[in-house]
C-alpha cells in the first residue's frame, strides 16, 4: 500500500504519551486498546515495513476512528494522527480494499447524496422548503443528515430563521456537500467532484448559513484546500447568535437548566464555542459538563451508527454519564447526528433537545 512520507513520519512518530488512550471516545467506550491512534499507527507501521499485510482487520480498525481529532489536540508528537487514517481510507479505495460495509454507504452517497440512501423528502420538510424556493441573498444549507435522518430538525431550523424575519432560500434539490465522501474515502476524485458541484450552486448566494457543523467544516477546510469558492459562510449557531444579539430574535430565558454538547466540528475544527453558548444562555440556564469546548467528546451517531451501531450506542451512553455526573438532566446539542444518537440512548428522566428546539421554546 502506498503511503506518503508525511504519513509514514506520523505513523512512526509516537512518543507513547498515552494521551490518545485517555481521550479517544471510541476507545473509552469499547475499552479496547486497538481503538487508539497509537495502536492504529503500530499496525500501519508493520504494513509499511513489509512485516504485515493490510488485512481486513486493519481496515476495520481504520474505520473504528470517528476522525473527531480529540487525539490531535493532545498528541505529544504535535502531528495529527487522523492524517494517516484519512490517507489510508483514500488509498484503500484506490486499491479496492475498502470494506464492503463502507462501499455500501459510498454507493448510497453517490446515488442519493446521503448516507441513508433515502430519495424522498419528508412531507412536512418538503412543504417548509417550498415556502423558501424564491432566490434570496442568503441560502440556508440544511445538509443531508437533517434532510434525510432528522427532518424535524431541518423544519425547526427554517422556523427559527422565519421567526427572525430573515429572507432566505432553501433548495428542494440541495446538492450533497461532499463531507460524507470525504469522511468515507478521503480526497478521492468522487469527493472533489461532489464538492465542486455543490460549490458551483452555493457560489450563487452572498451568504451561506450551514445548519450542520459537518457541512460547515467541509466548507471551511476541504473547500479551501480544493480552492472551491462559495459565498460568505456562517454556521447556523453563529448566525442565530447574531440574530439574538441584534434583537431580531426576541427570546426569553425559559429557566430550564441544561448543559451544552459541543459538536467537535464546531469546537475543535472551526474554533466556535461561544456563539452556541450565547444562544443557550439567552434561552436557558447554562451549566457545563466536564470535557467541554475544544476538549469535547463525540456523542455518537452518523456513519458509525450505521455500520457499528453498538460502538455508537456505547459512545452516546458515555456522554450521558458525563451529563449525569454534573447533575444535568438535559443536554442541548447543535449537531444533527449527535442529537439522533443521544435521543436514541437517553436514560429515563433525561432529555436531549436541539439548539433550534430550545430557541423556538424560548420565543
Ligand atoms: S480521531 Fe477521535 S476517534 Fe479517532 S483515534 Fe483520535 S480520538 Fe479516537
Ligand atoms: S497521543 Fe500521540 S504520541 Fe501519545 S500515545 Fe497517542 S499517538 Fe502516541
Amino acid at each position: 500500500m502506498y503511503m506518503s512520507e508525511k504519513s509514514k513520519q506520523i505513523v512512526d512518530a509516537c512518543r507513547f504519551c498515552w494521551m490518545c488512550r485517555h481521550i479517544c471516545p471510541v476507545g473509552n467506550a469499547t475499552g479496547q486498546e486497538r481503538n487508539t491512534s497509537r495502536a492504529r499507527a503500530l499496525s500501519l507501521s508493520l504494513v509499511n515495513r513489509g512485516a504485515a499485510e493490510l488485512t481486513a482487520d486493519i481496515m476495520d480498525n481504520i474505520y473504528e476512528c470517528q476522525m473527531c481529532e480529540a487525539c490531535t489536540c493532545d498528541c505529544a508528537t504535535g502531528w495529527d494522527p487522523t492524517y494517516f487514517t484519512k490517507e489510508v481510507r483514500l488509498q484503500a479505495a484506490l486499491d479496492g480494499k475498502t470494506p464492503d460495509y463502507i462501499n455500501a454507504i459510498v454507493d448510497k452517497v453517490l446515488e442519493t447524496g446521503n448516507i441513508y440512501g433515502v430519495k424522498e423528502l419528508d412531507a412536512d420538510l418538503a412543504a417548509a422548503i417550498k415556502a423558501h424556493a424564491a432566490k434570496e441573498d442568503i441560502i440556508l444549507f440544511l445538509g443531508a443528515e437533517a434532510r434525510y435522518n432528522v427532518p424535524a430538525a431541518a423544519v425547526n431550523a427554517i422556523k427559527v430563521l422565519e421567526a427572525a424575519g430573515v429572507k432566505f432560500t432553501v433548495l428542494a434539490d440541495e446538492p450533497a456537500s461532499g463531507y460524507a465522501l470525504d469522511w468515507l474515502i478521503g480526497a478521492a476524485d468522487e469527493t472533489k467532484q461532489q464538492m465542486a458541484d455543490c460549490a458551483a450552486v452555493l457560489a450563487e448566494y452572498k451568504t451561506v448559513v450551514a445548519f450542520d457543523p459537518q457541512d460547515a467544516k467541509a466548507f471551511v477546510r476541504e473547500y479551501k484546500e480544493y480552492d472551491l469558492k462559495i459565498g460568505a459562510l456562517a454556521t447556523f449557531t453563529a448566525f442565530v447568535a447574531g440574530l439574538i444579539k441584534d434583537g431580531k430574535l426576541a427570546v426569553k430565558n425559559t429557566g430550564k437548566a441544561v448543559v451544552f454538547q459541543d459538536p467537535y466540528q464546531l469546537a475543535r475544527m472551526l474554533e466556535e464555542t461561544e456563539e452556541p453558548r450565547a444562544i443557550v444562555a439567552a434561552c436557558a440556564t447554562l451549566n457545563e459538563m466536564l470535557l467541554n469546548r475544544k476538549d469535547t467528546v463525540w456523542a455518537g451517531g452518523s456513519f458509525m451508527a450505521i455500520y457499528n451501531p453498538l460502538v455508537s450506542e456505547l459512545v452516546s451512553k458515555e456522554r450521558w454519564t458525563n451529563a449525569k455526573n454534573v447533575g444535568a438532566d438535559t443536554i442541548v446539542t447543535a449537531s444533527v447526528s449527535e442529537y439522533a444518537a443521544l435521543k436514541a440512548t437517553a436514560p429515563e428522566g433525561m432529555n436531549v433537545i436541539s439548539i433550534e428546539e430550545l430557541v423556538l421554546s424560548a420565543l
